[in-house]
């Protein structure tokens, strides 16, 4: 079973946030922004290339809740998915990240655009 299928079933503790029969929401464990969530499926499901429709609908009102809850649904947040290993995905379970709290910086992303790498 997977770390956060382990954190789904209460194997595993978490500081959780915002729960309902689909999703759970908790901190993460090293947070990158002052508030940083991540909102994942009680079911299964690897990554965002296998996610349903109907799941992403449910959870992106799952989502904007968190940031009600949370107090940056006004001040702005940034929201990612990492996909596979180019995507930099760890936890091969779906999660976003939830982030903000601050005006956050755009990392590499910011960086000169690639030339083919
Ligand atoms: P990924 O790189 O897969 O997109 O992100 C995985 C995230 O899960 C990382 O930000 C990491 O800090 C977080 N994480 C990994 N293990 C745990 C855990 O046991 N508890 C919590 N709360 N977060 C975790
Ligand atoms: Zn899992």
């Amino acid at each position: 079973m997977c770390i956060f299928c382990k954190i789904v079933n209460n194997e595993i503790p978490s500081n959780k946030l915002l729960e309902n029969d689909d999703f759970i929401a908790f901190h993460d464990l090293h947070p990158k922004a002052p508030i940083h969530v991540l909102v994942v499926p009680k079911n299964h499901v690897d990554c965002f290339q296998d996610v349903s429709a109907e799941m992403m609908a449910k959870m992106t009102l799952f989502v904007q809740e968190v940031t009600r809850l949370t107090g940056i649904d006004k001040t702005g947040y940034r929201l990612i998915t990492n996909n596979g290993d180019d995507g930099g995905q760890e936890v091969h379970h779906l999660h976003f990240h939830v982030m903000g709290g601050a005006k956050l910086p755009f990392g590499h992303l910011s960086d000169e655009p690639h030339k083919n790498m």
